[in-house]
């Protein structure tokens, strides 16, 4: 059909786009709606035409634009028009100097806090989405899908509601109820699916290859090269917000690794373009114990990722099978990072602690990056004295089954004064 034949005319604007190339053999396709390499079945990924030049002029045209993903559009696969177009328009989301937090966790240099919980869906999935959005425009797709663990089938939801596009999104059926909610809530079609999220995800898989699947944007499938590199857009503000300059530490919470392999590019990318000095950063991984498949791997010194039956509260980071996590390994490694695991009490923990010293109530993917975090600090894996940027990429009222057990009124009384004073509470 004309999806076809338009790429192959070379027509579609995707910005400085040029081809897809494949992660392992190198092998380049164009531009076209296609995930696995057709030589060898690796992963492709977007081959740019990045502005050459001078740094400087680069920069201050970022600096002017939007506060939105979309200052970093020269550097994206999206037309030079994006932000003109009807979106969500995520990103421009703080990113806090949480001195206290630092305090607490015996770090002596600088720590942050990249909170994404602010983004129009309350989680980094909006900066993913926005990108695949404009995929699925160039390809001529009318329905947008996804498999999901809760915070996709919301922002894509949200965002064909704002684009004009029919959406259709897959979750296991047993998602926490906000997550299920605020999924449904913008009117496209939301199905559970009995089974985990691996199960979910092969399902898609099949939909793609049959026609009832014709004219369907699976975003984190069929769509996944143009997906991830939304989530560069993490590592870019990052950098901008340090003033242009590389984290020494970050660290990144592992679903698929899709998110913590892109923020690694993009890094290279901002050395390459000569938009930050070239220094050593490392990248540090972080699961869940209950889901801990690239964890494990990297402790046992494996290069393969054994897939495990996720049992945890975290469920954005239940991935049993993660399509990235070879990469992530690979990363940690060359990096000199390492890849670590919470259990479900110490996510707890840190969701408390996060939000008792920094006034951010994130959710339990948030708990798994500040959990590993004190862990690595603990361990002496991580370097008190150095930049450290931690991510939060969701926001807790979405998981409030997680703390509800163990939070709560510190007293309920009447309304007079005496019942208060009885209480001990002046
Ligand atoms: C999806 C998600 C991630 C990471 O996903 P990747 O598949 O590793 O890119 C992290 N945090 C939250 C809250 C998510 O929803
Ligand atoms: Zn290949």
């Amino acid at each position: 059909m004309s999806l076809l034949t338009e790429h192959r005319s070379g027509t579609v604007d995707l910005g400085p786009a040029a081809a897809l190339s494949c992660r392992e053999c190198g092998q380049r396709y164009p531009l076209s709606p296609i995930f696995a390499c057709s030589e060898c079945f690796g992963p492709l990924e977007i081959a740019y035409d990045l502005p050459a030049g001078d740094p400087e002029a680069l920069r201050s045209r970022i600096e002017s634009g939007p506060n939105s993903i979309w200052r970093y559009a020269p550097l994206l696969p999206v037309p030079a028009d994006v932000a003109g177009k009807p979106n969500l328009n995520p990103g421009g989301t703080p990113l806090v100097r949480a001195d206290r937090l630092a305090a607490e966790l015996g770090v002596t240099g600088e720590l942050h806090v990249k909170d994404d919980s602010g983004n129009p869906t309350h989680s980094f999935k909006d900066r993913v989405v926005a990108c695949a959005v404009e995929a699925a425009r160039a390809f001529g797709f009318t329905t947008l899908s996804c498999s999901s663990t809760g915070n996709l089938a919301g922002a894509v939801g949200a965002a064909a509601a704002r684009a004009g596009l029919r959406s259709c999104v897959f979750i296991p059926h047993d998602l926490e109820h906000a997550k299920v909610t605020a999924a449904a809530v913008y009117g496209g079609e939301l199905v559970g699916i009995e089974g985990s999220y691996d199960d979910v995800n092969r399902f898609c898989s099949e939909l793609i290859g049959d026609p009832a699947g014709e004219g369907w944007g699976f975003v984190n499938v069929n769509l996944r090269p143009y997906y991830a590199e939304g989530s560069k857009t993490l590592a870019y503000e990052i950098c901008e917000q340090l003033g242009w300059r590389l984290p020494d530490q970050l660290v990144v919470p592992i679903a698929s690794g899709s998110q913590l392999t892109k923020i690694d590019k993009a890094l290279r990318e901002l050395i390459t373009l000569g938009l930050v000095e070239d220094k050593p950063y490392k990248i540090f991984g972080a699961q869940a114990e209950g889901c801990s498949p690239v964890s494990q791997a990297f402790k046992n010194g494996h290069d393969v990722i054994r897939p495990v039956r996720p049992a945890t509260i975290a469920k954005s980071l239940a991935i049993g099978n993660p399509a990235d996590g070879p990469y992530v390994l690979d990363i940690a490694r060359r990096t000199g990072g390492a890849v670590e695991d919470v259990t479900d009490e110490q996510i707890v923990d840190a969701i408390k602690l996060l939000a008792r010293t920094e006034g951010i109530f994130a959710e339990t993917a948030g708990g798994v990056t500040v959990g590993v975090t004190r862990k690595l600090l603990a361990d002496g894996v991580l370097d008190p004295s150095l930049t450290t940027v931690v991510l939060n990429t969701g926001e807790g009222l979405k998981t409030l089954d997680a703390v509800s057990p163990t939070t709560g009124p510190t007293a309920v009384i009447r309304p007079d004064l005496a019942a208060f004073l009885d209480a001990g509470l002046a």
